[in-house]
């Protein structure tokens, strides 16, 4: 094993770590139980980043539930690029949830009943949500079957010698795809070579709008 970059490379070995800890993919539809492995996504910046992560599991038999904005700064749900993207993450096998600005928790058609509040505040982060599950409330949020690797930090160490030895009886795990997909080994890192990506696609993006770019 590698040291835990936050590259896909390790993410990779993270993926093959729970699959020799023999976790189960779970998702939000049920309760935890012994050996499931909720891996969550909360895309915050970048569908592109999220399609290469959702490409990656569906590769090695993984299931991940991706939770997506519809208020977001950085991608548009609504343009085609965002249709196309919510198809490709279901047809990959994954599960699409509502990443919401609170109080906003409107979900439609494109949702499965369950929510992740984004940078939610500790009043409102864990309490129930009419009609859909919150992620951070109990029992799928329970101290010890906890990780998140935000900011490109694990605040209690990477998991995946604690996923391969089988250590969790159950895990919810957060993964950011874009701390994994764009190149560095610091957060400030990882945002300049996304910052670089989205330059190359918008000037794409311009072309397609017919923007002479000649
Ligand atoms: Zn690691
Ligand atoms: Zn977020």
């Amino acid at each position: 094993m590698g040291a835990c970059a936050f590259d896909l490379a390790h993410y990779r070995e993270l993926l093959e770590s729970a699959q020799a800890g023999a976790y189960r993919w779970a998702g939000f539809d049920h309760e935890p139980g012994a050996g499931d492995l909720f891996l969550r996504h909360d895309v915050d910046l970048s569908l592109e980043a999220a399609l290469a992560t959702a490409e990656l599991e569906n590769e090695l038999g993984a299931r991940a539930t991706y939770f997506l904005m519809t208020e977001s700064r950085f991608y548009n749900l609504d343009s085609s690029a965002g249709r196309d993207a919510i198809r490709e993450l279901r047809d990959l096998g994954h599960a699409v949830g509502l990443h919401a600005v609170y109080p906003n928790g409107k979900l439609d058609e494109r949702f499965d009943p369950v929510i992740a509040w984004h940078n939610p505040d500790p009043e409102y982060m864990s309490k129930p949500v009419d009609g859909a599950v919150n992620v951070m409330q109990a029992p799928w949020f329970t101290k010890g079957h906890y990780r998140s690797d935000s900011n490109a930090h694990w605040r209690e160490g990477c998991p995946h010698d604690e996923l391969a030895a089988g250590a969790f009886e159950w895990l919810q795990l957060l993964v950011h795809p874009e701390i994994w997909v764009y190149e560095g080994s610091t957060m400030r890192e990882a945002m300049e070579s996304m910052l670089d990506a989205k330059r190359q696609e918008w000037v794409e993006a311009l072309i397609d709008d017919r923007i002479d770019m000649a």
